[in-house]
């Protein structure tokens, strides 16, 4: 039944950059849920798919690209994997290290990271090193110490391995669609990510695996939007602390990907992300984090100012999973109702009637 090992061992290993001498280090990410949105396809007439990314092992896409930089680090004789991160990178990178018997070390700007993925991070064994700054000078510093000690960088950044496992979600969307949609939405935050899935949709292409490309929407917070206005936002601000980024080390790529795909890199407010990510619970039953309903977000606001036709077919990413974030999830909810344990108060608390 079960036959799903992971991206590296199964049908898309061949346009993985990993050879027989490669150890496979796995936690059987990707082969994630494409779900058909009956809400979001039945407002916009059309066919809104969400790409549940936080299904993966450690809850978001960043498994696919760790995969295969662990096996490669593995396989090099790493013995340190470094990263800086708004969360979701060092997650992954620890459970990935862990998994390859490598130690981990990661940099989060203090006090910018959701605490349940530096839960994770703990938990997988890493060694954690909040930096008193933002994620991009965590970035900075990571690429420093790479270049000048014996570790190895497993941030997106010039690492065509992560980038290469992350094209791999284009492959499982052209192949459970038959044909790649017509625009693919999602969130940005250091570029790595729309890139990997614009190149993984012209990879399948040039292949004659789909006879034709999406338009690229990406979508960044408006308190840290660098793309949208053309330069970096020295202080981004934005309560999606996942694309937090002010100087995104993807730019080109980001760009490349909205130019070659007659795209666009647009910027949605916190309180449009905030509708978006409660209407994916409420209605579809998706528990996301906040920057995950960013791509939902631009789609809503695209549509209300009247820019999607009809009938495409659209593909969202939900790029991360709820339980990562609970702060923000009772952040603006009412306190649940308490009563005594007796089934008649429970019932009038309910407006039960008999
Ligand atoms: C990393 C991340 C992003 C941003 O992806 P980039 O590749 O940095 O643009 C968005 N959402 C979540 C949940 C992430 O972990």
């Amino acid at each position: 039944m079960n036959s799903w090992h992971g991206l590296i061992d199964s049908d898309y290993r061949r346009w993985l950059p990993v050879t027989d001498r490669t150890p496979t280090v796995s936690l059987h990410e990707g082969n994630t849920p494409l779900l058909r949105s009956a809400h979001l396809s039945g407002l916009t007439a059309c066919d809104v798919r969400l790409k549940i990314e936080g299904a993966n092992p450690t809850g978001s896409f960043k498994d696919r690209g760790m995969t295969v930089a662990l096996s490669r680090a593995a396989e090099d004789g790493a013995e340190l994997v470094i990263c800086a991160s708004t969360g979701n990178t060092s997650a992954s990178a620890a459970a990935y290290a862990a998994r390859a018997g490598l130690s981990a070390a990661v940099l989060v700007p203090r006090g910018g990271v959701a605490l349940g993925k530096l839960g994770q991070a703990i938990r997988y064994g890493a060694r954690i090193v909040e930096v008193d700054g933002t994620f991009d000078a965590c970035l900075r510093i990571a690429r420093e110490l790479a270049a000048h000690h014996p570790v190895a960088l497993v941030n997106s950044v010039g690492n065509e391995l992560r980038l290469a496992g992350q094209r791999t979600v284009a492959y499982e969307i052209v192949d459970a669609l038959g044909e790649a949609p017509d625009i693919h939405c999602l969130p940005v935050g250091n570029g790595g990510n729309v890139t990997a899935t614009w190149q993984g949709y012209r990879t399948y292409h040039s292949a004659g695996r789909a006879r034709r490309l999406p338009r690229m929407w990406g979508f960044q917070a408006a308190g840290a939007a660098p793309l949208v206005h053309g330069e970096p936002v020295s202080r981004p601000e934005t309560l999606a602390s996942a694309i937090r980024v002010g100087n995104p080390a993807t730019w080109e790529g980001a760009i490349t990907a909205r130019e070659e795909s007659g795209g666009l890199v647009a910027a949605v407010t916190d309180e449009q992300i905030l509708a978006a990510y409660r209407l994916l619970g409420r209605r579809d039953g998706v528990f996301v984090e906040p920057a995950s309903a960013a791509g939902v977000a631009g789609l809503l606001d695209h549509h209300e100012r009247g820019l999607v036709a009809p009938g495409q077919s659209i593909v969202i990413t939900l790029t991360g999973n709820g339980l990562k974030d609970q702060d923000a999830a009772l952040r603006d909810s009412e306190p649940p109702t308490r009563t005594g344990a007796a089934a008649s108060e429970v019932a009038r608390t309910l407006s039960l009637t008999p």
